[in-house]
């Protein structure tokens, strides 16, 4: 239907970037960025009333998104050589065609376009080499001033490496050194290079990306004192396979893979780790706390959890109460011992669901005036069930007359 209305408007249209490679690849893609010679924005706000879709555009930057009935999204942009920004808030992007357009892009194998409508619809366009390369496996810039111009390219070339399997060319690897060297990421604001991490620890094996930072000398972006080391190896493996168990577990529960990842960072780092990380990188709100449920280090939560004489299933709740998912799993993944894993383990699994059999209307019928006495009362029952002291709604009725 785009392609339709394209040439209803007798506009250029196209389908470019990492749903281009991907397709190439044979992986599935629904992000389907479009970039259309014309205005970008008028072209979408057309095609999202057509279709009923939803649109917000940015004007700016000439591109819009628009949100059909489906659920599927689509990126429209116009074709464009660079923004140019005037006080003026007026739209000042310059229009111009899509081989310019896809000369700004990371890399080669991104730099890909098919034209969806008019003449050349269904071609392939590729200026730079990208489909060589995909050949190749090779991660290359389209040129030497890439790295310079967006740091963030070298973090995003080691998240499709990782990805994909792929390695950089030659020439994009010196002109990576060469960024580094130049130590360009430090000017880099905390929020870009969150996103660039996030990304990186959200793919399927993390592991080999950050190695491969390692390699790259550019761990230290993250943290001056963060290197590879292996504690670290060993802590990341020990969260992969942790993952990989929560993920059997709750095939349907989500959970931010990335968070764990960053936790085991926090972990090898010196005591204040935590809180530089909080400082450097821009945190929502629950993912600094879930990170400050580590602060003081998971070992003393482990040092906690691991007491002699064993804690009882009540205990183990205390200490973990109100932790999210992301800091069970990492700390399930920190522990040496078994015993406490299974002791979070089985927090996770079963105990942290626990309720008495009574509740307050139960209480009311006892007798006992409502008040924060029920909060108290409720928990004890709880706990008195979680280690095994009452068993039927009987015992919960005496244990509580007791
Ligand atoms: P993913 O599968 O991870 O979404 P993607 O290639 O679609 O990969 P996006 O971040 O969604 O990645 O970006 C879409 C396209 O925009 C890329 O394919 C690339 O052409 C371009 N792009 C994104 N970020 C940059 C950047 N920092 N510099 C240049 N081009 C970029």
């Amino acid at each position: 239907e785009a392609g339709q209305l394209a040439d209803r408007l007798d506009l250029p249209l196209y389908v470019v970037g990492g749903c281009v490679r991907d397709l190439l690849l044979g992986i599935e893609n629904l992000d389907l960025d479009l970039v259309v010679e014309g205005d970008g924005i008028a072209f979408a706000r057309k095609l999202a009333a057509e279709q009923l879709g939803r649109v917000k555009a940015h004007d700016r930057f000439g591109t819009a998104v628009i949100v059909l009935p489906d659920g599927l999204k689509l990126d429209v942009a116009t074709a464009r050589t660079e923004y140019y920004e005037y006080p003026t808030a007026l739209p000042t992007v310059e229009q111009s065609s899509i081989k310019k357009d896809l000369y700004r892009r990371d890399f080669t194998i991104n730099a890909l376009a098919v034209r969806l409508n008019g003449r050349g619809f269904g071609e392939v366009l590729d200026f730079y080499g990208g489909q060589r390369d995909l050949k190749n496996q090779a991660i290359r810039v389209l040129h030497s001033l890439s790295f310079v111009e967006d740091p963030t390219r070298v973090f995003r070339a080691v998240r499709f490496e990782t990805r994909f399997g792929f390695h950089l060319g030659k020439d994009t690897l010196a002109l990576a050194k060469a960024a580094v060297k130049m130590a360009l990421f430090q000017k880099l604001s905390g929020h870009r290079l969150l996103e660039e991490l996030k990304a990186l620890c959200s793919e399927r094996e993390p592991k080999s990306g950050l190695k491969r930072l390692a390699e790259l000398d550019l761990l230290r972006f993250i943290h001056p004192k963060l290197s590879w080391t292996p504690r670290l190896e060993k802590l990341l493996f020990a969260v992969e396979e942790t993952l990989d168990w929560y993920r059997l577990l709750y095939l349907d529960r989500k959970l931010e893979a990335w968070l764990v990842y960053m936790m085991a960072i926090a972990a090898v780092l010196p005591d204040r780790g935590v809180t530089d990380l909080l400082k450097r990188f821009p945190f929502s709100e629950r993912e600094a706390t879930t990170l400050k449920a580590l602060r003081g280090g998971a070992h003393r939560l482990l040092r906690q959890l691991s007491k002699q004489p064993p804690l009882k299933p009540s205990g183990v709740c205390r200490i973990l109460e109100g932790a999210q998912d992301e800091a069970l799993v990492a700390i399930m993944a920190q522990s040496p011992s078994d015993r406490v894993k299974r002791l979070v383990s089985a927090y996770l699994t079963a105990w942290r669901q626990a309720v008495p059999r009574l509740t307050g209307k139960d209480l009311q019928s006892m007798g006992i005036k409502p008040g924060p006495i029920y909060g108290t009362v409720l928990t004890q029952l709880r706990d008195a069930h979680l280690d095994g002291l009452v068993k039927t709604e009987a015992e919960e009725r005496a244990f509580i007359e007791k």
